[in-house]
């Protein structure tokens, strides 16, 4: 059966807090149209647990479980845990909330006992009543390495211990290359039905080259011949928050959303920037659409996956305008 295109799968590149928030929009538009794929490079072990801090915010978020105040973890959140094991002379350098701690725990189980990620991933998204599909970009382990001119940091060492302030050097995505794509990313990715590709606003350095870095990605992004558009994470030249703008300094890249086209290159069609920023979006040699970027609350994430859908369809039609 032949499907409009216009009706077809959406797949979202997306990290944690930033890409999150569009997730949610895209998944109120779209629902089990949406397919996410989620960077877990920042995934650790922590205290015998196996944690996955980009792909639990994703949940929490998509589940309508997460805390708004706080940005990151669960709502309703009680803290017993840490202080008892703080007691006892434990870590207490990443916290854990108790119900958020379920999540680890029941992760850590599965996976030792054979699971992948992907499979935990889907069933846990079913029990919080996720509409959209979300896919870890792989199973295999790959973790990002920070590089400063110290030392070389793991990824959570550097985010949370020592709340990035180290100066980047380099940043290093460990076990990339030999990791395999999962496969409900591969047929995700199948052109067959398939609408825009949107890689969300997330840190390009932290959260999407991680998932970019899985070998054969960018060749099934490509093969899928239908727009690809990314939403800046800078608003107004800022990140909205995090390190963002920070490590672009230290990279000594420019906080211009010209530098944002540039990172991403020829893999896009379309960037979606802020409107605080269009007098950069003038000079820029990719399609450019502005819109509000900001999102602070549930209609302003559905108003930006709305004018992403739009912008994404518009540059198909003149895709096929072009090669009629
Ligand atoms: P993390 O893994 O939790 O750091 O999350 P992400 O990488 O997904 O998101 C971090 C990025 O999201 C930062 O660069 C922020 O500037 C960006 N961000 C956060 N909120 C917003 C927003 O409302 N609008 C836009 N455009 N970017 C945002």
């Amino acid at each position: 059966m032949h499907i409009p295109r216009e009706e077809g799968r959406v797949v979202a590149l997306c990290g944690g807090v930033g890409g999150a928030k569009l997730a949610f929009g895209l998944q109120k538009v779209l629902g089990s149209k949406l397919h996410v794929v989620i960077n877990m490079a920042d995934d650790f072990e922590h205290l015998g647990l196996h944690i996955s801090p980009d792909l639990d915010t994703v949940l929490y978020t998509l589940g309508g479980l997460n805390d708004r105040q706080r940005g990151w973890g669960r709502a309703d959140e009680s803290w017993n845990f840490m202080e008892a094991i703080g007691q006892i002379g434990g870590e207490t350098w990443f916290a854990l909330g108790d119900r958020d701690l379920a999540l680890h725990v029941e992760r850590t189980r599965r996976l030792a006992n054979g699971e992948s990620l992907t499979q935990i991933v889907q069933d846990i998204a079913r029990n919080f009543g996720i509409t959209a599909h979300l896919w870890p970009v792989t199973d295999d382990p790959v973790r990002t390495v920070v590089v400063t001119p110290e030392e070389e940091l793991a990824f959570q060492r550097y985010f949370v211990a020592l709340r990035c302030e180290p100066a980047v050097r380099a940043i290093r995505f460990d076990g990339a290359e030999s990791a395999r794509l999962a496969k409900g990313v591969r047929d995700a990715l199948q052109s067959e039905g398939l609408r825009m590709i949107i890689i969300c606003p997330s840190n390009p350095f932290l959260s999407i080259d991680p998932i970019l870095a899985a070998p054969g990605l960018r060749e099934a992004l490509r093969a899928a011949d239908v727009p690809i558009v990314a939403v800046s994470p800078l608003v107004a030249g800022q990140a909205v928050k995090g390190p963002t703008r920070k490590i672009m300094d230290e990279l000594q890249v420019e906080a211009t959303t010209a530098s944002i086209a540039a990172h991403y290159g020829d893999l896009i069609d379309g960037l979606v920037i802020d409107v605080g920023d269009v007098a950069e979006g003038a000079a820029l040699s990719v399609a450019v659409h502005a819109a509000p970027t900001l999102m602070t609350d549930d209609e302003s994430k559905i108003e930006l996956a709305r004018n992403v859908l739009a912008f994404g369809d518009a540059l198909a039609r003149t895709a096929r305008k072009e090669t009629r």
